[in-house]
C-alpha cells in the first residue's frame, strides 16, 4: 500500500486529483474526510496543507505527496522529487512599489523585504551579494508595502493580476516552479513497484495531453509529402480509399505543431482532416 499526500484545498487540489482519476484510479472523496482508500489501486490519499505535505513524505508518515516546487525547496527537499508533473506552473518573484526606484536586485540592499518563502529568497540575496531584512509573514504579502509592513514583497505571482491589484511591480524572478511528486527516501521493494506503475501511467497521461490524434485524406501522390510532415510514433498508418488514387493516413502530432503541421498538410493536397483527443499514450 501507498500512502500519497496531496492539498486539501488549494490552488493545487484540483489538478491533483484529476491526474490521480486520469491514471485510473478511482475513489471516493468528500470534502470533510481527511483520507480516502483507493477502490482499485492499493493507494491511501491523504489530505493536508501543502505546507506540511515535504516533511510528512521526508519522515515516512506519507510515502508520496504532490506539492509545488516552492513550497519543496523552501522545505529544504528538492532531493525527495522524482517527477515534475506540469501543472501549477508559477515563479517567486520579488516586486516593489510602482512608483519605486528600481535599477537592479542591487536596489534591495538594506531594505525590508515580506515573504513566506525566507530560505529561498535568502539564498537568492546572498547569491547576488544583497543584504536585506526579511519579514516572514505566512499569507497577504502584498498588502505589506502599503500598510508600512516592507519596503519589498517576495512572492508566488502567475498572471501579476493581483500585484498590479496592490500597486505593485514586479521586478527579480527568484525561482520558477511546478507541481512534482515527490517520495520518501526508503519505500520499500514492493511501494518502489508500485511507484513504477504509478509513474507509468503518469507518463502515459501527459505525454497524451501533449498529442493528437489526426487522421486525414490525401491524393497518393501526396504521400511522400504528408508523411514527411507526420512522421508519428513509428510510421503513418496508410490505408487506401474506395476511390482510387487517395488514402486515408492516421497519426500522431504534438499540440505545439499541430496548428503549423495542418496548414502545410492543406497546402500539399490533404483533406479531411480530423483532429482527435488522445487518452492515454504509451511509448
Ligand atoms: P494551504 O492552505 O494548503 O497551505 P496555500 O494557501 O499555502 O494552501 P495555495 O495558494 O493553494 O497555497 O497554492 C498552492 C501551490 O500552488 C503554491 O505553493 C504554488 O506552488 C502553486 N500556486 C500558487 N499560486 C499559483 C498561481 N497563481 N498559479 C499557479 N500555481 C500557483
Ligand atoms: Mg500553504
Amino acid at each position: 500500500m501507498l500512502r500519497l499526500a496531496i492539498q486539501k484545498s488549494g490552488r493545487l487540489s484540483e489538478d491533483s486529483l484529476q491526474l490521480i482519476r486520469e491514471c485510473g484510479i478511482s475513489f471516493l472523496s468528500s470534502s470533510y474526510k481527511l483520507k480516502t482508500e483507493a477502490t482499485n489501486f492499493p493507494l491511501e490519499i491523504l489530505f493536508l496543507r501543502d505546507d506540511d505535505i515535504p516533511g510528512y513524505v521526508q519522515d515516512g508518515v506519507a510515502d508520496l505527496g504532490i506539492v509545488g516546487q516552492n513550497v519543496l525547496e523552501e522545505a529544504d527537499g528538492a532531493h525527495l522529487q522524482v517527477e515534475a508533473l506540469g501543472f501549477s506552473k508559477c515563479r517567486l518573484s520579488l516586486a516593489v512599489p510602482r512608483g519605486d526606484a528600481y535599477d537592479s536586485v542591487i536596489s534591495l540592499q538594506g531594505k525590508s523585504i515580506a515573504t513566506s518563502y525566507p530560505h529561498l529568497l535568502g539564498r537568492y540575496l546572498a547569491a547576488h551579494g544583497v543584504q536585506a531584512q526579511l519579514h516572514t509573514i505566512s499569507g497577504s504579502v502584498e498588502i505589506a508595502p502599503s500598510i508600512g509592513l516592507a519596503e519589498a514583497i517576495c512572492d508566488i505571482v502567475s498572471s501579476g493580476s493581483t500585484l498590479l491589484g496592490n500597486g505593485l511591480r514586479e521586478v527579480e524572478t527568484v525561482f520558477r516552479s511546478e507541481a512534482v511528486l515527490i517520495a520518501q527516501p526508503n519505500l520499500s521493494a514492493e511501494q518502489k513497484d508500485l511507484l513504477d506503475q504509478l509513474q507509468f501511467r503518469m507518463q502515459a497521461v501527459r505525454r497524451a495531453k501533449r498529442s493528437k490524434y489526426i487522421v486525414l485524406n490525401a491524393p497518393v501522390e501526396a504521400l511522400e509529402e504528408v508523411r514527411r510532415l507526420l512522421p508519428g510514433i513509428k510510421s503513418p498508418t496508410v490505408t487506401p480509399l474506395a476511390e482510387a488514387g487517395w488514402v486515408s493516413v492516421q497519426s500522431v502530432v504534438e499540440e505545439d505543431d499541430f496548428w503549423h503541421i495542418t496548414s502545410q498538410l492543406k497546402a500539399v493536397g490533404a483533406e479531411g482532416i480530423l483532429v482527435l483527443p488522445i487518452e492515454k499514450m504509451i511509448a
